[in-house]
């Protein structure tokens, strides 16, 4: 089971193309190149691929057969014996070789350490030294390929103006495309190229070729210096009036959930349109299996335990999505004829930066053991992401931590071979005790007409349990959509756009 659980990850190295060859010939070396599924023998034709291949093959190595009485009488009954039994022991190690390539693949295919969490980040300008020398732009002391510059011409024939999509064809251009001649018109190098076209740069287009990872990940990802916070947040919550979140003016909203994660929008009409029209602002509401924008009272309708009057434990939402919702909203439309549902929030990159300072091991663990989780109550459906994510991810580049993902209603396998599995039970449990430390937990009573909106990629939400009926509007938002909409408003579209090529 546990090489069937392990074989679902994506491939890393070593990398292994599908291949149904025979076992022998796949010994031969580990990276195997047939991707042709028609010289497949009839066990590995099964529709449930690879893993049945496996199982089938285990199966087969506890009954082993007695060699064709064909090769006895072309061999001889002596010989045949001896070439059955290595081809067993080829098998053998071939299906152990694939359990190990497995491992290797679900371990690199975490980010490498070391990892932080973020919670400064300021984009500043920097000037550059531009040279042009031996056919070659020089920016500080990098050389800036040809290729790459004039396949980055910015000019409207090469790059269409209002969408910034590229319309040259990269692979005209020559292969040893040459500067012919150069000149500076004050802070733009302008260029002639050997293919005859011109192109213009400017010293900012110049000057993201050389910042750090760091440095371009704030544009690229809309980073702001983050404010972790904990219980005592209640004192003073981020909140906005709905009356000052006009279009233009959502920024302010999204200004204040990348700092803090979360923003209330009080004085909203208490009206599923209005909570709608102002999650519309930011982008489109997203689909589920649940729906799209929801207006719902407890009933169980959905099955899933959010749509119950049971506590639930802070948690995020979607881990059984290969891309967990960015955003999330609440709004308590009324609460009649009982009380509790107190809602709460836990700051998860402050719970993980907790975690990081205090027990290092614990945290890695949590940041490279990759963990599924499924969606399985309603019916017809059982969703899975399509490989596993540890529960704290880090951006591939500068190693920041990215995404919290924690649910353990939803979590399926741990992607551990079964006798290791302890180690991350361990790192979790710590874990889940700082979640649940009172200094990390904000409880407050949602009151109609205050919208939470909040990052379900870094706070985790849960609440009390509570008696009567309640209603309860809301829905999701993409976190693609709302980081573009975020950076638009907060950066505008000229510094964005113009960090595409280098950023
Ligand atoms: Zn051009």
């Amino acid at each position: 089971m546990l090489s069937v659980r392990a074989l679902r990850c994506a491939c890393n190295a070593p990398h292994v193309t599908r291949s149904s060859a025979p076992a022998i010939s796949a010994l031969l070396a580990p990276i195997r190149l047939s991707s042709s599924s028609a010289t497949a023998t009839v066990e590995e034709q099964d529709e449930n691929g690879e893993a049945d291949e496996i199982v089938s093959r285990e199966r087969d190595l506890n009954k082993p057969k007695n060699p064709s009485s064909q090769l006895a009488m072309m061999f001889g009954e002596e010989h045949a014996k001896k070439n059955h039994s290595i081809s067993w022991d080829l098998r053998k190690l071939d299906l152990e070789l694939m359990r190990i390539y497995s491992r290797q693949r679900a371990i690199t295919e975490t980010v490498k350490g070391p990892y932080r969490v973020r919670t400064v980040a300021r984009d500043q300008e920097k000037s550059v030294k531009i040279d042009v020398r031996d056919n070659k732009v020089f920016v500080q002391k990098s050389t800036i390929p040809n290729i790459w510059l004039r396949d980055n011409c910015q000019c409207g024939s090469c790059m269409h103006e209002a969408t910034k999509q590229r319309l040259l064809d990269t692979f005209s251009i020559p292969k040893d495309i040459a500067i012919k001649t150069h000149s500076f018109d004050g802070s733009v190098l302008k260029i002639e190229w050997s293919d005859g076209h011109q192109s213009e740069f400017s010293r900012e287009f110049f000057s993201r070729t050389t910042n750090p990872e760091r440095q371009n990940a704030i544009l690229r990802q809309g980073l702001t210096t983050v404010k972790l916070w904990d219980s005592t947040i209640a004192s003073d919550p981020p909140k906005e009036y709905y009356r000052l979140t006009g279009r233009a003016k959502i920024a302010r909203v999204l200004l204040k959930i990348r700092q803090y994660g979360f923003c209330y929008v009080d004085d909203t009409p208490i009206t599923p349109k209005a909570t709608k029209g102002l999650l519309e602002r930011i982008a489109f509401i997203r689909n589920t299996h649940y729906g799209g924008f929801y207006d719902f009272t407890a009933d169980l309708a959905s099955k899933d335990t959010a749509y119950t009057n049971i506590a639930l434990e802070a948690h995020t939402d979607n881990t059984y999505f290969s891309d967990p919702a960015g955003l999330q909203a609440f709004h308590l439309l009324s609460h009649t004829d009982g009380e509790g549902g107190a809602s709460l929030l836990v700051d998860g990159f402050k719970v993980a930066d907790e975690l990081c300072k205090t027990d290092r091991e614990a945290y890695e663990i949590l940041s490279t053991v990759n963990v599924y989780a499924h969606a399985s109550g309603n019916e017809g459906i059982s969703i899975q992401p399509y490989r596993a994510f540890p529960v704290l991810e880090h951006d591939s580049l500068t190693g920041d931590l990215l995404r919290v993902r924690w649910n353990s209603s939803d979590r399926a396998s741990i992607e551990l071979p079964i006798d290791k599995v302890e180690t991350w039970y361990d790192a979790a449990r710590k874990f889940d005790a700082l979640l649940k430390k009172k200094e990390n937990e904000y409880w407050e009573q949602l009151i109609p007409g205050r919208v939470l909106i909040f990052d379900n990629w870094r706070v985790l939400h849960g609440r009390s349990k509570f008696t009567g009926k309640r209603r309860i509007c809301g829905g999701y938002i993409n976190r693609d959509d709302w980081i573009s909409k975020y950076k638009m408003l907060q950066l505008g579209r000229e510094k964005v756009l113009g960090s595409l090529a280098s950023g």
